[in-house]
């Protein structure tokens, strides 16, 4: 089934998920014909997890720490996420990368860990404008795909870093280009696009095939415009 992933990132107190949940599906999403994933923040999470025997959703986590315990303050270990309920773990999400500092190798840590504890890693990657424009996008999936090779199941999400959040997309060559460069990498993965999903990019990212699904940003945070973008979806 086609997923789509919601990061909510930095956004949502649990009233605020709670008004929201309501009103997205007063609205009937698709869930038959769509796999939908929320991503809240860490302090949603219990909330979300009394919520998971209606079977509407799963839950993924924007972030983990490989680590299962210790002394390690302010983090979050892949136990404890698997505790409520998550089943999915967003990975080297660009925003780490860059006001984090995350490298690879952490990553691919957080990922290990992830499937260590019986979750689904979503490892995301993409190149940034500089490197679109110069042609290096290849390049740099390679690269960041390196220390996945063994890694079962991985959804790795491609987002270039330039379509997060600005509007504008790649073309659907470029995107199923990028695509068929992750599976022959990671013949064993799932990929999912990620950067400026909308009902008014929808159309073009359509035609990319194959795809496994979308992790959606702004998006996400509007329960009937994303409601209105998962039925357009679920219909064509
Ligand atoms: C993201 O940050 O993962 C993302 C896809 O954001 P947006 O949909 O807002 O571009």
């Amino acid at each position: 089934m086609f997923s789509v992933v919601a990061n909510w990132k930095m956004n949502l107190s649990i009233s605020e998920a709670r008004a929201y949940l309501e009103l997205f599906f007063a609205h009937h999403p698709p869930l038959d014909k769509i796999e939908l994933l929320m991503a809240p923040p860490f302090t949603v999470l219990p909330y979300l997890s009394t919520m998971i025997h209606q079977n509407r959703f799963k839950i993924a986590s924007q972030n983990v720490y490989w680590e299962s315990k210790g002394a390690f303050t302010g983090e979050i270990s892949p136990p404890m996420l698997r505790d409520l309920s998550c089943t999915h773990v967003i990975v080297g999400h660009s925003e780490r990368r860059q006001y984090f500092l995350e490298s690879n190798e952490q990553v691919a840590n957080k990922a290990r860990a992830v499937l260590h504890a019986g979750m689904i890693p979503i490892v995301c990657v993409g190149e940034d404008m500089l490197a679109y424009k110069e042609g290096r996008t290849e390049q740099i999936i390679k690269s960041q795909l390196a220390l996945f090779k063994e890694f079962e199941p991985v959804w790795i999400a491609y987002e270039p870093l330039w379509s997060i959040g600005s509007g504008h997309i790649p073309s659907s060559q470029e995107i199923a280009k990028a695509n068929h460069t992750i599976k022959a990498e990671l013949p064993q993965c799932r990929v999912l696009y990620g950067g400026s999903v909308s009902s008014q990019t929808l159309p073009e990212l359509m035609k990319v095939k194959p795809l496994d699904g979308f992790l959606v940003g702004g998006l996400s945070l509007k329960p009937l415009e994303f409601c209105t973008f998962l039925q357009e979806l679920a219909s064509t």
